[in-house]
């Protein structure tokens, strides 16, 4: 088990994380963990220091390793309840800058109406999103913040 794919097994479900201890329970660097957190792992909430429900960091290493197996083409993200990749309901994408360089890509499964999400560098969105139609969401706010 390398560091590519870190064993979530190690991770208890119902306990809270903080990046220092997933470094820790995974044996790698902070700011692989950190990165996760720009991927798309999402803290219980804004406060410090930064804590992650172990469930979700769970289904976070879980969809990493299925999404590297099933690479995504233009329109579509993947989504971790049907376990592939989905056209988004309505051909709609939300793109959510975390940098200002890259973000998020969301949509929603049109089969089980759960929130899909893709990483996506912010010169990549077009080719990524290819047909579907994208709103740009925060960015004003980011720029004047
Ligand atoms: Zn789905």
């Amino acid at each position: 088990m390398g560091a590519r794919h870190p064993n979530h097994r190690r991770v208890k479900l119902r306990q809270t994380y903080t990046i220092d201890e997933l470094a820790r329970l995974f044996e790698l660097h902070e700011n692989t963990v950190r990165s996760w957190r720009k991927s798309g792992l999402e803290p219980i909430d804004d406060g410090r220091p930064i804590l992650f429900r172990g469930d979700v960091v769970v289904a976070f290493l879980k969809q990493r390793r299925v999404s590297a197996k099933q690479p995504c083409g233009p329109g579509r993200l993947f989504c971790l309840p049907c376990r592939k990749p989905q056209e988004p309901a309505g051909g709609m994408l939300d793109y959510t800058p975390a940098t200002p360089t890259a973000g998020s890509l969301t949509g929603l499964c049109p089969v089980c109406d759960r929130m899909m999400f893709r990483r996506v560098s912010r010169h990549r969105v077009t080719a990524v999103a290819g047909q579907c139609d994208v709103q740009f969401q925060g960015e004003q706010a980011r720029l004047s913040a």
